[in-house]
């Protein structure tokens, strides 16, 4: 057989069966291992569910049907950003994700992507201690220089060039990095000194004064370092692309739909925010030469709450595919202990989207839950349903900071909720599933608690449940910025 590897790219493969010979060939470094567990997945019926729960059908004998075919996955960075994924390299090299949280080393083919620093790196370029000698590196708002968390004034050429040699410093220090990030701090306050407010106006959008900078910082280490990328963010003040600025090929945008609603397709959702989110990603598309996405999959004021999300992953992901996007990074619950609100289910079915955005996925929503709920499943399927019906063909939005008052998950939701997962625990066959299905009920118990559905012996129990079940699922946070610990403090607990 003539085969050429090379032609596979990074992690494309062939799986050809001839006579009584079957052929893996991939590209280097991660195409054949991603051939062997597609072959697995795909043609074995092999199943990882969660690091812990597989699933392998025991048989003496391994019929396999006539293969010829190729793969490689449309996008070139994957990342689920949910702890179920990150907690467990060989888990999140299985389901072919090849971001930079997993640790994955050479076993894995390694990573597709090693970042340095992460993201929000403002503070690292020019330090903010500056400030007290050099307040006009800093942002001039309101007639002011501010100090703080706050952006940089980015045409101060002092400031150009002290971020020139900050990133030149990081390429030496970390010889592993292919990226570093250029990107704004997780704030608004950026300049509008006369300078860059000039700018900004003529381009149309502030993303004009920061793709500027972006650009000659990676103008100046093109040539020393011809495989580095720089990352920017296109977030919040700066999604809007400027009218002719653009970024350099070793430039990575990376837009952030933070502000979208969740509960419809960004292709179809009529809120003004997915509208916006349209028009701002149809315009990156034909400018950035790479673009990538930071897409948002939990609500992270509170990570124990329903969201109404699952009938948007798939058209998600194809619509950012679409879009031109070579990479996306999908975060959800992050946190130390993971188990947020369907936590495994979730970083489950964003895996198989990303490795094949077109892959069957009520099929593997079907296939997670039957083996991990157990005889419980058909009672976790129909919460699911009443959840997306909760927003379903509704002029009812979701957003990542919705607060338990959510319109979705008023008296209806929550009390046929209640009663789905009370039959569910009784169907459950042995502690494990039954286990299981108490902590995809936290969700539910948390909105009874948040919103005082319940008062008096009542709540205290109801807590005293909520407190014993999470702690005995690890969970370690409430919300991005809240431990358990301390919210159930806030909710007076003993
Ligand atoms: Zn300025
Ligand atoms: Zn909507």
């Amino acid at each position: 057989m003539n085969i050429e590897p090379a032609r596979l790219g990074a992690e494309g493969f062939l799986l050809r069966t001839d006579h009584d010979r079957l052929l893996i060939a991939g590209g280097k470094p991660r195409g054949t291992l991603y051939g062997v567990y597609t072959l697995l997945e795909e043609k074995l019926g092999v199943r990882w569910f969660t690091p812990e729960v597989e699933f392998a059908a025991r048989t003496n004998r391994l019929m396999l049907p006539q293969l010829n075919e190729t793969y490689a996955p449309p996008l070139e960075y994957r990342e689920v950003f949910w702890t179920e994924m990150t907690r467990d390299a060989d888990f999140a090299a299985r389901h072919r994700l090849n971001g930079d949280h997993y640790h994955l080393t050479a076993k894995h083919g390694g990573a597709a992507v090693v970042y340095f620093p992460f993201v929000h790196s403002m503070d690292e370029l020019i330090p903010p201690a500056l400030y007290s000698e050099h307040p006009e590196y800093f942002p001039l708002i309101g007639g002011k220089r501010e100090s703080g968390y706050v952006q940089r004034c980015l045409s101060n050429p002092e400031v150009v060039k002290l971020a020139i040699v900050q990133v030149r410093r990081w390429l030496k220090e970390h010889p592993d990095a292919t990226i570093i990030s250029v990107s704004q701090n997780d704030t608004a306050k950026w300049c509008q000194c006369d300078t860059c407010k000039a700018l900004d106006e003529a381009e149309g959008s502030p993303s004009a004064s920061l793709l500027k900078f972006v650009n000659t910082i990676a103008a100046d280490i093109e040539g020393d370092y011809p495989n580095i990328l720089i990352d920017t963010l296109a977030y919040q003040y700066t999604r809007k692309p400027p009218k002719s600025l653009r970024p350099r090929s070793n430039v990575i945008i990376r837009l952030c739909s933070i502000e979208c609603c969740f509960a419809h397709p960004l292709a179809t959702c009529t809120s003004r925010e997915n509208e916006r989110f349209r028009n701002d990603i149809i315009a990156w598309q034909p400018v950035a030469r790479r673009l990538y996405v930071w897409d948002y999959t939990t609500d992270f004021g509170h990570y124990q709450q329903p969201f109404p999300n699952f009938d948007v992953l798939q058209p998600n992901v194809q619509f950012f595919v679409e879009h031109g996007v070579k990479g996306l990074f999908e975060q959800g619950n992050y946190s130390g202990g993971g188990n947020g609100e369907l936590g495994p289910l979730r970083a489950y079915l964003l895996a198989k989207l990303l490795w094949n955005p077109k892959t069957d996925l009520p099929r593997h929503t079907r296939e997670f839950c039957i083996t991990y709920y157990g005889q419980a499943a058909p009672r976790v399927l129909d919460y699911l349903e009443l959840l997306e019906s909760q927003v379903r063909s509704l002029p009812v939005h979701a957003h990542i900071f919705d607060s338990t008052k959510a319109a979705y998950l008023n008296e209806h939701f929550v009390s046929t909720a209640d009663k789905l997962f009370e039959e569910a625990e009784k169907l459950a066959e042995n502690d494990t599933v039954r286990q299981r299905v108490e902590v995809a009920r936290l969700p539910v118990w948390y909105v009874q608690l948040a919103t005082n559905r319940v008062s008096g012996d009542q709540r205290t129990e109801l807590l005293h449940q909520f407190l014993k079940i999470a702690r005995q699922a690890g969970v370690s946070h409430i919300s991005e910025g809240q431990t358990l610990g301390d919210w159930a403090k806030k909710m007076g607990a003993d």
